[in-house]
């Protein structure tokens, strides 16, 4: 049986009610900074909160609270029930790195006072709060360090690169490139990501991690923009906009402990990613008028 718990604040109606069929399945809509009344939990995949800066740049104090009372929330839950706990963090730990690429050794480059450190010190603070829950009462736990990942059933209004530049290629609209796009990001196909979730999961109570997961496959902005313009077959322009603040500059994974540990490698390139994405889209995307939500109106320029 599993549980979903979620209070749709970046989710998707359409994700949930595809499973409510299930026998297995149950739904709760909650937020997860409330007291989480349940018994009987084997595992938790803690994932709740918004990954799109857009999405958690919106109410950056329901971001933070939600990584730091949202976790203690699923901790207490886990002590209650002896549950096994994975906690769902993130390459922003690192920030703007100053070590590439970044192994977990890295302790990061964080501005405090960013406007992405609720979610990047929110995710930080969760990852002390579930070491602290590990070493005071004995808590089995997980963490996971995910880079960026795309793949179908992203919200099209999400805000994140990849579904940005699907959603304006098929609705015929300019690619919006923050900066000069030489910036790079290393983009991981969904199914990979799941299948390194589930297998770290099932590994023994002494591997903690954290553990990177992440593909090693980094491009620049503007490659990727060149990528998604020839798969829709597209003729749109390239247009740049003002880079948003703290933008890291480069975000490449070391994953040789995911190699060792969990014996994974991604196994779908980025190419091949796009095509199991962009018809996902095209079945969505609504050709007149636009869903698409671009940062570059809410933040002052970097350069
Ligand atoms: N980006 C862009 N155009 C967009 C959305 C994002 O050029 O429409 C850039 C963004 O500035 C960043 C990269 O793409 O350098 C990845 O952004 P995303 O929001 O997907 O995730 P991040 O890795 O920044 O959390």
């Amino acid at each position: 049986m599993v549980i979903g718990l979620d209070d749709q604040s970046s989710g998707s109606e359409e994700s949930v009610t595809a499973l409510l069929c299930s026998p297995r399945f149950t739904y709760i809509p909650q937020d997860v900074r409330e007291h989480i009344n349940l018994t009987n939990i084997a595992s938790i995949f803690h994932l709740a909160c918004p990954a799109s800066p857009l999405q958690y740049q919106r109410d950056p104090v329901r971001t933070i609270t939600t990584n730091v009372v949202g976790t203690i929330r699923v901790l207490e839950l886990a002590r209650r029930c002896g549950s096994r706990v994975l906690l769902a963090s993130t390459s922003e730990v690192y920030g703007d790195p100053l070590q590439h690429p970044q192994s977990e050794a890295y302790c990061g480059n964080v501005d405090p006072l960013s406007i992405r450190a609720c979610y990047d010190e929110g995710k930080r603070c969760a990852e002390t709060v579930v070491m602290d829950y590990h070493r005071q009462y004995g808590t089995d736990i997980k963490i996971a360090r995910i880079f960026n990942t795309y793949g179908p059933r992203m919200r099209l209004d999400d805000g994140r690169v990849i579904s940005n530049f699907i959603v304006q290629a098929l609705e015929d609209r300019d690619l919006t490139v923050y900066g000069d796009g030489q910036q790079t990001r290393s983009f991981c196909y969904i199914a990979d990501l799941i299948d390194a979730l589930l297998r770290f999961m099932t590994t023994p109570p002494s591997i903690q991690g954290p553990i990177n997961l992440g593909t090693t496959d980094e491009i620049t902005v503007v490659a990727l923009a060149q990528m998604v313009l020839a798969q829709t077959q597209s003729s749109n322009r390239i247009v740049h906009k003002a880079l948003p603040q703290g933008d890291p500059v480069r975000r490449r994974p070391d994953i040789s402990r995911a190699q060792a540990l969990l014996g994974w490698s991604p196994t779908t390139n980025l190419a091949s990613g796009l095509s199991r994405t962009i018809p996902w889209f095209a079945e969505r995307v609504i050709p007149a008028g636009s869903s698409v939500s671009c940062l570059e109106d809410r933040h002052a320029p970097r350069h």
